[in-house]
């Protein structure tokens, strides 16, 4: 019987990325990287480890501030419905009309996140929605941008339409 060494070193002179071989915990043909001679599983069970210890939550928050970081434009976004009288902000790294075709796809199948907009889509149609653009920070830190939306939420409102998004800006997870 082969070793793993030996099955990967085949399937890389095969150009292969993957090998089946007998995972202790995974069972028979599990798939394994040829690169790290390892379990697909085991692999992301490990990652998934890493990722919830201190130095993992520190790695992946560097990630995301290399990956999000001062290179991407960034924007502030309203919908708003004039005649339910509400309005809900957003903030998005993706580019304003494709957020626009996004959110809008959501609310016609009716799985938009936030149940207040949802409702006054549903009850009102499409028709009374609109969307715009508040403001844009070109190579701003995520930080900037979350402040700025801080600000419209903290107020309540923006003119004089009522405010339903429900998360703080500072905990809610990003809309991109
Ligand atoms: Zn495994």
């Amino acid at each position: 019987m082969k070793t793993k060494t030996q099955l990967a070193a085949e399937a890389r002179q095969s150009g292969r990325k993957f090998f089946a071989a007998t995972c202790r915990r995974h069972g028979a043909n599990s798939q394994h990287y040829v690169s790290a001679v390892m379990c697909k599983q085991c692999v992301s069970e490990q990652t998934k480890r890493y990722y919830s210890t201190p130095k993992g939550k520190a790695a992946a928050a560097r990630q995301t501030a290399k990956r999000f970081g001062n290179e991407v434009d960034r924007y502030v976004y309203l919908m708003k419905c004039e005649i339910a009288g509400l309005a809900y902000i957003g903030s998005t790294t993706m580019a304003p009309s494709r957020r626009r075709i996004d959110n809008f796809n959501k609310l016609r199948s009716g799985s938009h996140h936030n149940p207040a907009l949802q409702a006054a889509f549903d009850e009102h149609g499409e028709k009374s929605f609109s969307f715009e653009m508040l403001a844009h920070f070109p190579g701003q830190p995520e930080e900037t941008l979350r402040q700025y939306e801080q600000f419209y939420l903290d107020a309540g409102e923006v003119r004089g339409l009522r405010l339903v998004n429900v998360k703080r800006a500072s905990v809610a997870a990003p809309q991109r």
